[in-house]
């Protein structure tokens, strides 16, 4: 095979990226970081630590861990088997179940329970639309080895928390209990007993589903069936004391948070791992995927991965969908701007230049270098419009004349007059003039 140089005739086919997954780019990245800072910052003060697992698990975490007759399972995941050892292997449609996975196999529960917070891609095999990708990225928090409803409360507080603290508005609280495994049980021969009345009105997905696990029929988002699914049985109707008082506990702790929910007895969520509190925030500005953030108690899952029983409560939130709705409003202070653009009409000078933006970056300044090509710096027009389409507050020309002396021409660009002052490059207060506001 011949390799091919770019001088090569032949036509190079461009490749894209793979459908359903999108590069992030500047200045979208930037809001990325921004909203990625203030997730760090909030869970910083509820006292969670950032964990950070593989993108890639072994196939059987997740039909073990989410269950197997749910969608992500049963048509969503991205599996393959490793060629070079035959390992099955999934690209994670969620963190959940790995998060769980790494506090088994590290033993982490042994000095008690764990607050942890993750960030990343998620990779699930949908139809791409709005608010739907196929990679797509999670924030997740995890309490791991607290059973009381406390840390329910909590999690459910912190994430309200975070969208007052990013300015989200008309983000609607949506609770439930999914009470505990014999009242499921319960509840499920109560579903099948009604579905089964009313097979006819039921779609291919609910029909096959009606044995196997009922309870995802409730999730169904087929609106033909939407009334049908309303007048089911309800869970909250079949939970005994215990599940109840944690529900009310968890209700009565939201009340004092000053956190308002409404009880949606349909709220069932898509994996099988969950019990008792289950909740999502939802949104009407963003069409039909309008959940930002879902999750939930699952007192179940460490067990069944293998580890000692152990309770815990997480929730899970879509970044894109999160941003889209950021984007809705003013981000313009999301996007910090460039302070300054270095003009540098002589190649020659940046033995002296270089030195002075360092030094300036170092107490702060963002201050962009100008790129000269293959054939020199450019003219002094051409570095001017680049100057210009930085969006920097002031161009820094180092011209001969001002190095001589040791200065550098401070030119606005900004005040529409363009103001210039001429600076001694080791002025003390070159910095700090750089990060003002020019004056109108
Ligand atoms: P949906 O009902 O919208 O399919 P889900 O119940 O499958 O969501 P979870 O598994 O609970 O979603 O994931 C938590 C959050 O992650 C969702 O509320 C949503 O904001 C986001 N999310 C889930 N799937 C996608 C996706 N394919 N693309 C973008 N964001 C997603
Ligand atoms: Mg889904």
């Amino acid at each position: 095979m011949n390799s091919e140089t770019p001088s090569s005739k032949r036509p190079t086919q461009k490749l894209l990226a793979v459908k359903g997954m999108n590069d992030i780019l500047p200045p979208d990245s930037t809001r990325w970081e921004w909203l990625e800072q203030q997730v760090r910052t909030l869970m910083g003060r509820y006292a969670y630590s950032n964990i950070r697992t593989p993108i890639l698990e072994p196939t059987a975490l997740f039909v073990r861990g989410l269950g197997e007759v749910t969608d992500i399972v049963e048509k969503e995941m991205y599996s393959f088997e490793d060629r070079l050892n035959g390992e099955q292997l999934t690209l994670r449609p969620e963190n959940t179940a790995g998060v769980v996975r790494a506090v088994v196999e590290h033993s982490m529960l042994y000095d008690g329970g764990k607050r942890l917070y993750y960030m990343g891609p998620m990779f699930r095999h949908e139809r791409p639309q709005r608010g739907r990708y196929r990679q797509f990225h999670q924030i997740g928090a995890e309490a791991l080895g607290f059973g009381g409803p406390e840390v329910d409360a909590e999690l459910i507080v912190m994430a309200h928390a975070l969208w007052t603290q990013l300015g989200l508005q008309d983000i609607q609280l949506q609770i439930n209990s999914l009470g505990q495994p014999p009242e499921r049980l319960e509840h499920r021969a109560a579903l099948i007993r009604y579905f089964e009345q009313h097979s006819d009105q039921l779609d291919e997905d609910s029909k096959r589903r009606l044995h196997a696990n009922p309870l995802r029929i409730l999730d169904t988002k087929n609106p033909q069936m939407q009334q049908l699914v309303n007048a089911a049985p309800k869970l909250t109707d079949f939970l005994g004391p215990q599940s109840q008082a944690h529900f009310d506990r968890v209700r009565a702790l939201l009340d004092a948070a000053g956190v308002a929910y409404t009880l949606n007895p349909r709220l069932v969520r898509g994996m099988d791992y969950y019990n008792l509190t289950v909740f999502e925030f939802v949104t009407e500005h963003l069409g039909a995927q309008g959940t930002i953030c879902g999750g939930g108690r699952y007192d179940y899952l460490v067990e069944q991965i293998g580890g000692k029983p152990a309770p815990a409560v997480g929730w899970a939130m879509g970044v894109e969908r999160v941003l889209e709705l950021l984007k809705l409003q003013d981000t313009s202070a999301m996007l910090a701007e460039l302070d300054a653009y270095a003009i540098v009409p002589e190649a020659d000078a940046l033995v002296q230049v270089l030195p002075c933006l360092q030094a300036l970056r170092a107490q702060g300044v963002r201050v962009q270098m100008h790129a000269g090509s293959a054939e020199g710096m450019g003219s002094m027009k051409s570095q001017f419009k680049r100057a210009d389409a930085s969006g920097a507050r002031f161009a820094l020309i180092f011209g001969p004349d001002e190095l001589k002396h040791r200065q550098v021409t401070v030119k606005s660009l900004r005040d529409g007059a363009g103001t210039q002052v001429l600076k001694d490059l080791d002025a003390p207060d070159l910095a700090q003039h750089l990060q003002s506001q020019p004056t109108t």
